[in-house]
């Protein structure tokens, strides 16, 4: 990281960082592989994150959190994806949802929902996809139609992150179809809600720890106060969120990238064959070079991003650029990690495995490629 953002960051964000890294290195570090072959949500994991004061990371100290930076946040996630990338998404998806309540929820709502959101007594949840809705989120279909005091909700959400556990699902609805995306509002719900109805986690490629499946509302009835974002807001917010969500990613792209060249590096030192060590070969040697460019490049985009979002400027194309760039690098560049450990790099004794197939799934999170790729060229032809 650059010294110049170094020199950013308070003593809260240094903190953050710090407890982030001593728990990855050891809580996560020790259970991740096991979360993944039992296919199953990071329960143990999250309630650790809270004790470890990794669930309010964005809520103001007055409501019980620590406001770091985004900056902070960005190291805090790079650090924990180090390890794992599923319990860090998992905790990435919860803290932007209790910092969007912290500031964005009034009365009532606040007082119920935020507490156990920042201790981490309570999951939360972020439904915007739908089965036939991902990239073009103005167009989803789950309505809400108010009844009096009340709404009810009907449709399925899908991809929810966190979702096999959440206590609290902060859901995008359409309340009016004419009006588009003008007509979008969320709901803030407890997720024991009658008619809310949950499937069982998806069996994906890797990534079990972030516990994603779809959520059903079938005349799901909810009270007036549990409108967050009411329509015209709701989409507003989910938009407005989306730059940093894309530079986190980026973020843990750069946490993943840098565990792979580690290992690698550390495996070509002690390996010989042809009477020399794996590490004199020219060929091994460009290999890991090539990562270790491609791995600077991106934390250079990712901080560059962050810090326009943190100085309060327009960093949309800055953080589709380190999105774009950083996915595809973090996947082609733990492959190549993964070669120059010959047969060893398939085995699962090491987190690479583990890291390949999550980088995957960075693919389509927070936005494909292509969608950065929309972004960019609008910015260069329009
Ligand atoms: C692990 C994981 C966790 C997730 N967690 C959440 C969550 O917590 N909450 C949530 O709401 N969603 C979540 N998502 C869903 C994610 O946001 C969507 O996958 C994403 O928005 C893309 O939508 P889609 O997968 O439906 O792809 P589609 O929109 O069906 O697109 C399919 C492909 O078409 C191409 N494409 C689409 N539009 C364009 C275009 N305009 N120009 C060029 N090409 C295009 C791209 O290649 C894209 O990959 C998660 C997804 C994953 C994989």
């Amino acid at each position: 990281m650059h010294s110049s953002n170094l020199e950013t960051l308070s003593q809260t964000d240094l903190a953050a960082i710090d407890r982030a890294t001593r728990w990855g290195t050891s809580f996560v570090a020790e259970r991740a592989e096991t979360w993944e072959l039992e296919r199953r949500f990071a329960k143990e994991g999250f309630e650790s994150a809270g004790q470890h004061q990794l669930t309010g990371l964005l809520v103001p100290e007055i409501d019980g959190g620590e406001a770091i930076s985004k900056l902070g946040l960005a190291r805090v996630l790079e650090e924990i994806a180090a390890t794992d990338f599923a319990i860090a998404f998992s905790l990435v998806c919860h803290n932007n949802l209790a910092g969007s309540v912290a500031r964005n929820a009034t009365g009532d709502l606040r007082s119920e929902v935020l507490p156990g959101l920042v201790t981490g007594s309570s999951l939360g949840a972020f439904l915007l996809t739908e089965p036939a809705v991902g990239s073009d989120a103005a167009s989803i279909s789950v309505t809400a139609v108010r009844d009096g005091d009340e709404w009810t909700l009907n449709g399925e959400k899908s991809w929810v992150t966190n979702g096999t556990h959440a206590d609290v699902l902060s859901v995008y609805v359409q309340t009016d179809e004419t009006l588009g995306h003008r007509g979008i509002a969320t709901f803030l719900i407890n997720a024991n809600t009658p008619g809310i109805s949950r499937t069982p986690a998806y069996e994906l490629i890797g990534g079990h720890g972030l516990g994603a499946n779809g959520i059903n509302f079938e005349d799901c009835r909810v009270s007036g106060e549990s409108l967050f974002l009411p329509p015209g807001e709701g989409f507003k917010a989910a938009m407005e969120g989306i730059d940093l969500a894309r530079v986190l990613v980026s973020a843990m792209c750069c946490g993943m990238l840098r565990t792979a060249l580690s290992t690698a590096s550390s495996y070509v030192r002690n390996r010989e064959a042809f009477g020399a060590r794996l590490a004199d070969l020219q060929g091994v040697r460009f290999k890991l070079a090539d990562v270790a460019t491609n791995l600077e490049a991106s934390r250079l985009l990712t901080y560059q991003a962050v810090q326009s979002l943190e100085d309060g400027r327009d960093a949309s194309v800055e953080a589709a650029h380190a999105k774009k760039f950083s996915t595809r690098v973090t996947e082609s560049g733990i492959a190549s990690c993964m070669q120059v450990m010959g047969a060893n790099g398939a085995k699962r004794d090491h987190p690479l495995p583990r890291h390949l197939a999550a980088s995957r799934l960075t693919h389509y999170v927070d936005g494909a490629t292509e969608i950065q790729d929309v972004v960019i060229s609008r910015s260069l032809l329009d």
